[in-house]
Order: structure tokens, then sequence, then C-alpha cells
């Protein structure tokens, strides 16, 4: 018997995040994490942090990291929104931005979460397939629409658009809020930044969790000219006014100021990335021109579903997605060292062996 208390549940499908195993000697490629450590600042200010001061509420506005993060970009403070990693970020401009009961568009394989945001707020919406090559046709989001969001590099194929097609869409959509989110974007992509001094409409979002190796801390940050800022604030203190906490607030700063060792980690796994394509291309991997730090794998002659499990009893994780059909034969395979990236591809030219 369905309880009358039933119909007034609010039932989402959640998202599902990669598995987080922890075993000693695994190879976790699996959910796109850095392989290199937090900046060395973020060990001394850990050393330094005073505890006595965790008894109080933290700074609501989180300002010293949303300082540090204006600095380091050269913009005003109003100009950025900081949250509990760009997912929290991302689920309050889902909440703030797109209101118009109109469907808002993304592309059909794109991060999954969020069609889960859509969902959980009652937002419609409508996925743009891809073309064949799994690349975004701009052309396609110049119709009505309630708002736009695209990663760029999209995950999880991790193709890059320009940022001259990045500026077409929100300048043919002005009307509505377009939000780019570049959780990728500094392994080797152009940001969308600097549209936000000449567009009142576009939104960059990026995190601390990949290219900043802070995806244990929780740290993504929007960035758009003040008025949007103030509206995304205005939402977040109606929801939760305490959600950067002071440890948070004061590692996330000392990892913005280390520009020298943030480069330096970039560029190694680039790098990385560069030599585990053409290894893979070797072996007769097929797969897109990713400027991200994972590659969107496939094999013309191999079950990517089987491989997956395979390499998982091997201690080596890497992501398989189900759905949707279009990507059921493929692998997302994180950058991780040099060191692990060989273990893998040792494994892989022994396969299915
Ligand atoms: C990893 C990722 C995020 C979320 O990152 P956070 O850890 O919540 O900052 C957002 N968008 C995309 C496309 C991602 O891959």
């Amino acid at each position: 018997m369905t309880k009358n208390w039933e119909k007034n549940i609010r039932k989402v499908v959640p998202y599902v995040p990669g598995e987080q195993p922890n075993k000693a000697n695994m190879i976790k490629l699996n959910t796109n994490e850095n392989p290199y450590p937090p900046a060395p600042g973020v060990f001394g200010a850990l050393r330094a942090f005073d505890t006595d001061g965790l008894r109080r509420y933290p700074d609501p506005t989180a300002h010293v990291l949303v300082k540090a993060i204006a600095d380091h970009y050269g913009l005003e403070e109003a100009q950025v929104f900081v949250g509990v990693g760009s997912d929290d970020v991302l689920a309050m401009c889902f909440m703030t931005f797109f209101n118009s009961g109109q469907p808002i568009l993304f592309p059909d394989i794109t991060y999954s979460f969020y069609d889960v945001w859509a969902e959980e707020f009652r937002i419609p919406y409508q996925q743009i397939p891809l073309d064949e090559d799994f690349q975004i046709r701009p052309g396609d989001y110049v119709v009505e629409n309630g708002g736009i969001i695209f990663p760029n590099p999209n995950a999880p194929t991790g193709n890059l658009i320009p940022l001259e097609t990045v500026e077409e869409i929100v300048k043919k959509n002005p009307d509505v809020i377009v939000i780019v989110d570049e959780a990728y974007i500094d392994f080797g992509g152009v940001s969308a930044l600097p549209l936000i001094e000449k567009y009142d409409n576009v939104l960059v979002v990026q995190t601390f969790s990949k290219s900043r190796s802070m995806a244990g801390m929780r740290i993504g940050y929007a960035m758009a000219q003040p008025q949007l800022i103030k509206y995304l604030n205005d939402v977040k203190y109606s929801f939760n006014s305490y959600t950067m906490n002071p440890l948070t607030i004061t590692l996330g700063a000392a990892a913005v100021a280390d520009e020298v060792y943030f480069q330096e980690t970039t560029k190694k796994i680039i790098a990385t990335r560069e030599r585990t394509k053409a290894a893979l291309r070797e072996l007769g991997y097929v797969f897109g021109d990713s400027m991200s730090n994972f590659l969107f794998v496939t094999h013309p002659a191999l079950s990517m579903e089987q491989l997956f499990e395979d390499l998982k009893r091997k201690d080596i994780y890497v992501r398989h997605f189900k759905r949707p059909e279009r990507i059921r034969n493929y692998l997302r395979i994180s950058i991780g060292t040099d060191a692990e990236m060989d273990i893998l591809l040792e494994a892989l030219r022994h396969y299915p062996d």
C-alpha cells in the first residue's frame, strides 16, 4: 500500500559519482583527480591554521578566498562567487538563473549532473545531440530557450570549442544566461573569462578539484558581471550562509597564490596526456583530441565494458558510462603520473592475454 505522503516526496534519480576505492597500490584514473599533491603553500597554511578559531562561524562572504581569486584573474571581488566545489556553484546557478519555464539547453553527451539538477529543480531541459565526432554544433543553440550550459572542454569527451564559438553562442542568446563550465580549461584550452567584461549574460565556472589538486577540499567559483554574482549570493544566503568553512577558505587562498607550482603541474599533465595519446594510438585505440586531463577512448575490436572490468580486477580504475547508448563502447581515462600511465599502457599492450 502506497502511503499518502508518498505523493508529496521529491523523488529524484541521483547523480552517481565515480567510485572512490582506497587500495594501497591501485591506479586510480576514474574521477579526473590530479595525480600531484596540492601546492606546497597549502601545507604551510595548514600547519599555521588556527584551530581555536573553529568555534566561530566562518566569514559568510569567504572574503579571503574571493579576494585571492579576484586578484589572480584581475577582477573585482564583486565579480566572483565561491561555493563548495563547482557542483555547489552550478546547482546555485541552476536555481538562480533558469526560471523562465522554457527548456534550458545542454549537449546530450555531457556532465551527467546537468539533467539531475534540472530534474531536481523542475527545470525543463532539452539535450542537444553532439555531431558524429562528439562536437558541439553552435548553430543548434540558436533557438528559443531558457538558458544554456555546457562544459568547455566538454566532459566526458575532452573536446574543446574555440573562444569564438563560445562567444557566438553567448552573443546569439542575449536574453538568457549562458554558463560555461570550465572544469578542465587549465589543461590547454582558452578560457571564456574575457567575455564577462563584454557580455552581461555569461558566467564562467571553474574548480580547484582538477588543475589545483584539491578535489577533497571542495572549492568552485563563478566569474561574471557583479549583477549576476549578486543574484547568486542572494540565493546562496537564502539557502545556507556558511557554505565555505574557514579551513577551506584559508587553504584555497594559499593554493591560488602558488602560480609557479600550478603551471608546473598542469604542464606535466599535458605532456603525459600527449605521450599517452601517442601510445594508445599505436595500440589501435581511437579518441578525439582531448584538451582536458582525461582521454575518451574506444577500440574497434574490443569491448570497453569488458576492458573496464578486466582493468578493475588489476586495481586499475577507469570510468565506463552505460548511458547514453552512443558512448557505451568508450572509456574515460584520467591522466595520472607518467609511472601510472606506463602501468596502464603495459596492461593494455598485453590485453586481452
Ligand atoms: C569535475 C567536474 C565538475 C565538478 O567539480 P567540483 O569537484 O564539484 O568542483 C563540474 N563540471 C564538470 C564538467 C566536471 O568534470
